[in-house]
């Protein structure tokens, strides 16, 4: 019975444990995770009548993976939907908040009427925007910068004030340096086939308005409605997964080392203690997994290290209803780096999603953090709680004390993919089919989010089941 080992129990461990137990049931397999818990990144609390997600909030179902494993593990009825009602977010312009002018696509408007009648840019900056109706196709190359994919089709100040603070809180990179092929390609795709990249969307918007299922989904904001929670909170994914798989379990036990032996593998566990595996998964964070392969193969585990990871830090704080002045008809905001704040953005969780917070309560989610700013995750809870509740009184009004507060760090866990990500992403993917019995999963490679996360813990399983079977 061959014998397994999952390093790391974040979602991607454990969906890589959890596709091995369905496809080789046969198998021994151990998951060994650093922490006193699984799930990683994902964590949830539920306390008081909240549900307050201390990592990720939200699953896209764009990418069907994680849904797909939550239908699996019979979860159907466990899945929350983005309250339709309060569809739409704000951005931070000139220091207050305004509409993220309807039909914004992350990157372009697929509307122009919302985007001309807003004041998020100015006339010279709306004038330019409309430059890419009449702008020729940019030249063919294997990658560029997201920054400058947008100012280039759309100018510098729909980059600045609209596109850098949509797509920063996801990827916590700046768009100069974030490779647009890695991240957006179907906004470069958009560029090839129809030239201007806001005819291309507003094509695909008609297109969708033509089907019934398609006008529902554009009258309720299409992006909004692509994503999914649990109702209570994102860690019923992982408990249920936990609960599932039929590996053995090891919690505080971090991997330090790994070393090649006969045909399969010793992982050292600290104090002297060894595991022994004829095949391993490495579900960890590229720069941890760089050190644990650098014994055999020292290129692979280059490649590994040259991808940067970033830090961020979530501010979870509660307030009753009648202490907020904002009329919360949103799901939060987003703030441009040229604001020149710490704050990133902000969740409005219990305006977002159903029942995460008791009756006559409101759950807010800040954010800080992102390239420039890593340093926010080293700052003491009281100068970040303080941060937090200055945006917020300036932004929203809210002078009262939260009757709850939240502070979590999350150090080194945001892979940041640079311009050329793909040639080292197939560069790792060549080494790493070329090293018998060895897998690797996790978001640094194909996609940082959950989805792309389970993906690559999935696809290790099956490769690695197939070798060993
Ligand atoms: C604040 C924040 C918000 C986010 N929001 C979203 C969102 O809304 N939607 C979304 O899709 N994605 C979101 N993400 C990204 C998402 O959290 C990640 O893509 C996903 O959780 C990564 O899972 P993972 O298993 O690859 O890594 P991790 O969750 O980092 O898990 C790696 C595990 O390996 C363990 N480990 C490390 N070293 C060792 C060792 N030597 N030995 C044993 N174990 C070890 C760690 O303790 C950890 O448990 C967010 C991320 C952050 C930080």
């Amino acid at each position: 019975m061959p014998r397994v080992v999952v390093v790391g129990g974040g979602v991607a461990g454990l969906a890589a444990a959890h596709r091995l137990s369905e496809v080789a049931p046969e198998f021994d397999v151990t998951l060994v995770e650093a922490k006193s818990r699984l799930g990683g990144t994902i964590r949830s609390e539920r306390v008081d009548g909240y549900v307050i997600d201390r990592g990720p909030d939200s699953i896209i179902t764009e990418k069907p993976s994680a849904l797909k494993l939550a239908e699996r593990l019979g979860l159907q009825e466990r899945i929350i939907r983005t309250q339709d009602a309060y569809r739409g977010a704000y951005v931070v312009a000139h220091g207050r908040l305004v509409p993220v002018p309807e039909g914004f696509a992350l990157l372009a408007p697929s509307a122009w009427w919302p985007l001309m009648s807003s004041s998020i840019l100015s006339w010279s900056g709306k004038l330019r925007a409309a430059g890419d109706l009449v702008l020729p196709r940019g030249p063919e190359r294997a990658d560029e910068s997201l920054g400058g994919f947008v100012a280039r089709r759309l100018g510098p100040e729909m980059l600045e004030r609209l596109a850098q603070p949509m797509v920063g809180g996801i990827y916590g990179t700046a768009p100069d340096v974030l490779s647009l092929e890695a991240t957006m390609p179907r906004f470069r795709t958009l560029e090839r086939k129809n030239r201007s990249v806001a005819l291309g969307l507003m094509r695909g918007v008609a297109r969708m308005k033509k089907s019934k299922r398609g006008r529902d989904h554009a009258a309720m904001g299409a992006r909004y409605g692509l994503f999914i929670s649990f109702d209570g909170g994102i860690e019923v994914l992982t408990d249920a997964i936990a609960a599932r798989i039929t590996s053995d379990v090891r919690l505080n036990s971090p991997v330090s080392g790994l070393e090649r032996r006969g045909q399969g593998f010793a992982l050292s566990l600290g104090e002297g203690d060894e595991l022994l595996a004829d095949g391993v998964i490495l579900a960890t964070a590229a720069h941890v997994s760089a050190r644990l392969v650098e014994p055999e193969d020292a290129r692979l585990s280059q490649h590994l290290d040259a991808i940067p990871y970033g830090s961020s830090v979530t501010v979870a704080l509660a307030y009753r209803r009648e202490q907020i002045p904002h009329p919360l008809d949103a799901f939060g905001f987003v703030v441009p780096t040229l604001e020149g704040r710490n704050l990133m953005a902000c969740t409005w969780s219990s305006v977002k999603w159903p029942g995460r917070a008791p009756e006559g309560m409101v759950l807010l989610r800040c954010f800080l953090g992102g390239e420039g700013r890593d340093h926010a995750a080293d700052l003491d809870e009281e100068s970040l709680l303080a941060d937090c509740r200055r945006e917020l009184k300036r932004l929203m009004g809210i002078e009262a004390d939260p009757s709850l507060v939240r502070v979590d760090r999350h150090r080194q866990v945001m892979p940041r993919y640079r311009v050329g990500h793909l040639v080292r992403a197939e560069q790792i993917e060549a080494r790493v089919a070329a090293l018998p019995r060895l897998e690797l999963a996790g978001g640094f490679t194909r996609g940082v989010g959950i989805p792309d996360s389970i993906k690559s813990g999935e696809a290790a399983a099956e490769s690695l089941a197939a070798e060993l079977g």
